[in-house]
Parts: C-alpha cells; structure tokens; sequence
C-alpha cells in the first residue's frame, strides 16, 4: 500500500471509522454505523450540498428499504419534491410541446400502492435533497462527527489502525487515528491510490451536458412524467421537474462542454419545441464512465461507492449501488467492533459487492447504445430498446451474495439472469423476501440489528434455544421471528443477516453454521483465496 508505513507500537485508535468523503456513499456509511451505535467522523470538503448539480434523482426501492430501517424514509419522502402519487411515468415524446410517442408507467419501481414483494416504493428526488436529509440526520446522532470543509491528503497504515491525515478549513493539517477508514471519497478521491488500487474499464466516447433552468410558466399537454425524452427531431435529450415550482433538468448525450455552454438556451428551446421563457441555472457537462477497482480493500481501509467503480446513470443505480456497499461494509464493520464477529468477515466485503457492481455496470453500459439520439420516433422499437432500463426490479431487489464466504453454499450461486423481472426467492444470499404482517408493518420492522431467525421457533423450541445458546456463547446478538401467516417459507429457518440478506437455510436450526457466517471459520472444504 502507498502511504503505508510500520508502527507497531502506535496506541489503539479512539475512532473507530473514518470515513473519507460526505457524499451519498460516506453518509449512508455513517447512518449505518450509527444505526448499529458504531461513531464515525466523516470529512467532508464541501460545506454546502449544492442544488446546481442534482446528479442522481432515482432513488431505488432497495435504497427507499435502507432508509426505512434508519427511520429516514418518511423523511426523504417529505423533503422530495415529487411526490410518488404526482407521477409514476417516464413519457417518450416528439418534444415537450410536441406529440406522444410512448409511455412506460411504473417505471423505476414507482408505485403508489402495497406491493407484497417489497417495504417501500422508489422515489425520484434529487440527490442534493438526500444528502441534506442524510446530513441532518446524521447531525443529530452522538455517534456522528460530520466535519465539513475539510478533506483527507494522505493515509499510513500500521498493526494497530490508520493515521488520516486530514486539511483542515484553515489550510493546516492535522492526523487522525482510527481502527477502520472508509474510502467514499468518490472517483477523483485520494484514497483509491493512497490503497495502491487502480480502475479498470473504459468511457463511452460521446460527451455528455446537462443543466438546470428555471421555466416557471413551462406547461405541457402530455401530463405529469418524471422524465420526457425528446427523440427522432433535431434536438435529442432528456428532462423533467427538479421540483414543482418551475425548475427544470436536462441531459443531452452527444454535447460536449463548448458547445452546450455557448447554446444551452437552445439546446432548452429545442427540447421544449418551441420558444418559452427560461433561465439557464448551471450546466454539467459529464462522460459515462465504467470502471471497477481491481481491489475494494487493503488492510483496514475500504473503497466504497464511486471511489471503487463507476457506472453510467443510466437506469439510475450508480448512487444505489454506492449505498448498498455502504450497508454491507457498515454492519460488518459494527459486528466486529462489537466483538460478535472476527476481523475475518470484513474479507467478504469485496467479494459480495464486486458481484453486485459488476452486474450493475454491465447492465447500465448495455443503455449506452440506446440514448434519446439513437431512438427512432416509433413506440414498439422505443418499447423494445427501453423497458430494461425502466424496469430492472430484477437487478434492485434480484441481486444475491450467493458464493460468498460467509454465505451458505448453495447450489444457487448464478445471478438473475433477467434483471427487468423480480421473483422473490429464499436462497441463500437472496435479500429475504418480504411480507407485510396484519398490523401494516413489514417483515423488515421486525428484524434484529445482529442475527435474526426468522422461522418456525415456537415449534422447535429445544433446537431454537440450542441455537440461540450457540449465538450467545459467540456473543451474537439473536432475534428471533415467529414468519409471518402465510408466509411461503414458514416451515423452514432462515437465518438473516443485518443487512437483510439470508445467511442460512435449513430445516433444522442445529444445521445452521454460525462460525461461517460471522467470518470465524471457513466454509468446510474451501481453499483459502
Ligand atoms: C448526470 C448524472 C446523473 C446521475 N443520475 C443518477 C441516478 O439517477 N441514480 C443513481 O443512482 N445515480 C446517478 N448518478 C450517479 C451518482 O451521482 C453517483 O453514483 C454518486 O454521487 C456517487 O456517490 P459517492 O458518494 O460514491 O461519490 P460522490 O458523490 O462523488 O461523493 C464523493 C464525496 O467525496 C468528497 N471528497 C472528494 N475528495 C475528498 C477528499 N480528498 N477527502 C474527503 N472527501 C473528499 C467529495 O466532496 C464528495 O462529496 C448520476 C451521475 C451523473 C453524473
């Protein structure tokens, strides 16, 4: 490792994380430290979240899930600008003011109603909205230490933590200690080569400009969507309501950063169709970029959302899969500092999410050839090409830690091979399927923040307990569920983990192994990678 250096003698670090960056990745790393009592500080160089540049504004059903169980769902729901209820559409159209080529209703797993297989719905918001309802609330937990305008130069590694160098708002310097540091400081961060870790992919050739504008009198016939994409005319992209007051988004592929600043008010006239009174905000010129990092870790440090890959938006899962690597290093991470499971699990960190993103990017780079100016202006073409995109509950709520080393083996280790398409499955790996219980609440309400067994206990009373006397002579933290009625797996033990994701399905709780699934032993029979 770069910056590593060898002091035995170094005393134990007071902070337990550090986490390098306050974006979407760092924050949802906090909060889910924070949710297992586990403090952090978090250096962030930007004072403000700017509302310039909104970036992501899908926020997945699986994110909606994570924030659900930090009790901040309702709350981004209330921040969000758009309501779920306002529109579930994304309309394809000649232009704003032009004709209806298409539509595709409930995409990005907007619904307005209960869905057993799910606790929350999508929602679009900007992304600057959940990092201030991120940050507020991470401004309000003891366990937190947010200090914005600073920013993280250098690492050293020893035996007994990571000293983080950090620059303070003044200029000077100041170290840090801490047992573990997160790395969420996005793709132009230090810690990526401070590790010795390098990307690896490539970037789509075409440009890409977005911007803002204000159009508060911008009306359109073809009613509420939360995208329209203008295609098959001289002027191709994609915009929709930042908000309902009158600010506006837009991208459009194929504009570089010179032209699209010396047009911008154009480029707006042309995707509306016609002259409307507006004003250009900001503008962001960007490339769809996918890149992995060849490694995820080195010793205590993690990389962690776009610091260890980044993926083209289109579908709208860069910044959910950065939270979903946040969840699984963050509730590995309070297992050990909680002395519930050895340092050995933080190794499966690596191998369950490179699976995840590598799915992810594959499938955000197959939209690349099917952007707004490369659509013909025909609805069953327009259909064919884009359904994935809009719809990939498959790839949200479908993906699996199925061959990880502290997963069951089983013989379900392949990922969902259709990603528009979602069955829930109880195999291990698989997120547990969901079930609303008579009450309204979710099955999700009811889980542990360690180990839960979710499965018949009243039942297999003496097995159960045995198990539970196993989980506590490791100091494991067990919850155990009684499944709800009609549940279709009500007659076998699921083990879930913090993240709730199925570690262990059996029969018999006397079968589940809970050295391999906290990291202490090895799966029998597995070679030591
Ligand atoms: C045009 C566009 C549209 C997008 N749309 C979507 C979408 O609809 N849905 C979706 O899921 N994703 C979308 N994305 C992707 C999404 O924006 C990113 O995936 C997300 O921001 C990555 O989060 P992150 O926290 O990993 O990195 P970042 O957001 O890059 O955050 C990194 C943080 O680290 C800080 N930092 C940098 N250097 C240092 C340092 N030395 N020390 C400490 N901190 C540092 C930065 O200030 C920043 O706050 C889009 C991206 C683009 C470009």
């Amino acid at each position: 490792m770069n910056g590593m250096t060898t002091a035995a003698r170094s005393p134990r670090p007071d902070t337990p994380v550090v986490i390098a960056g306050g974006g979407p990745a760092g924050l949802a790393a906090a909060a889910e430290l924070a949710w297992h009592g586990v403090g952090s500080v978090v250096i962030e160089p930007r004072p403000q979240v700017s509302h310039r540049r909104p970036r992501a504004k899908t926020t997945s059903i699986r994110t909606m899930e994570h924030l659900r169980r930090w009790g901040l769902a309702g709350r981004l729901r209330a921040a969000a600008p758009l309501p779920v209820a306002w529109s579930q559409r994304v309309t394809f159209c000649a232009s704003l003011s032009g004709r209806r080529i298409t539509d595709f209703d409930g995409a990005f797993g907007l619904v307005t109603g209960r869905d057993d297989r799910f606790a929350e719905a999508g929602q679009q918001v900007p992304q600057p909205v959940v990092e201030e309802v991120l940050r507020a609330h991470l401004q309000r937990r003891p366990e937190v230490d947010l200090r914005l305008g600073q920013s993280v130069t250098a690492l050293a590694q020893d035996g007994a933590g990571v000293t983080v160098t950090v620059r303070a708002p003044g200029g000077g310097t100041y170290p840090l200690r801490a047992r573990y540091v997160l790395g969420c400081d996005g793709a132009a961060g230090v810690v990526r080569d401070q590790l010795g870790a390098r990307y690896a992919g490539r970037s789509d050739p075409r440009p890409n400009f977005n911007l803002v504008f204000r159009a508060p009198g911008l009306e359109t016939a073809l009613g509420p969507a939360v995208q329209y994409w203008v295609v098959g005319g001289a002027t191709t992209g994609v915009l929709g309501r930042l908000d309902l007051a009158g600010t506006w988004w837009a991208g459009l592929p194929g504009i570089d950063a010179g032209y699209g600043a010396a047009h911008a008010s154009e480029l707006v006239t042309g995707l509306i169709g016609g002259p409307a009174e507006h004003e250009v905000l900001a503008t962001d010129p960007w490339t769809a970029r996918m890149l992995i990092a060849d490694t995820f870790a080195g010793g205590r440090v993690f990389l962690v959302g776009e610091s260890a890959h980044v993926n083209p938006p289109w579908g709208g899962h860069g910044f959910n899969t950065c939270v979903g690597d946040a969840v699984n290093i963050g509730w590995k991470i309070a297992a050990v500092e909680q002395g519930w499971a050895p340092p050995a699990l933080l190794a499966s960190y690596d191998p369950e999410r490179r699976g995840v993103v590598e799915q992810t990017v594959a499938s955000a780079a197959s939209h690349l050839g099917r952007l707004a100016g490369d659509l013909p202006a025909d609805a069953d073409a327009i259909q064919r090409a884009k359904h994935p995109e809009f719809h990939s509950l498959g790839l949200v709520l479908g993906y699996s830690y199925a061959g990880s080393p502290v997963i069951q083996p089983s013989a379900c280790t392949r990922p969902a091979s259709d990603l528009s398409r979602f069955t829930p499955a109880a195999d291990p790996g698989a997120r547990l399927p969901h079930a609303w219980l008579p009450d309204g609440s979710s099955l999700y309400d009811h889980l542990g923040r360690g180990l839960t067994l979710v499965g018949p206990v009243r039942e297999h009373a003496a097995a159960v307990t045995a198990l539970a006397a196993r989980a506590a002579a490791r100091s494991i933290p067990l919850t155990l569920r009684e499944p709800p009625p009609g549940y279709p797996w009500r007659t076998e033990f699921l083990l879930v983990r913090p993240d709730q994701h199925i570690a262990w399905r059996s029969d018999d709780p006397a079968g589940i192994d809970l050295g391999v699934v906290t990291g202490a032993e090895r799966i029998p029979g597995q070679v030591p990678s």
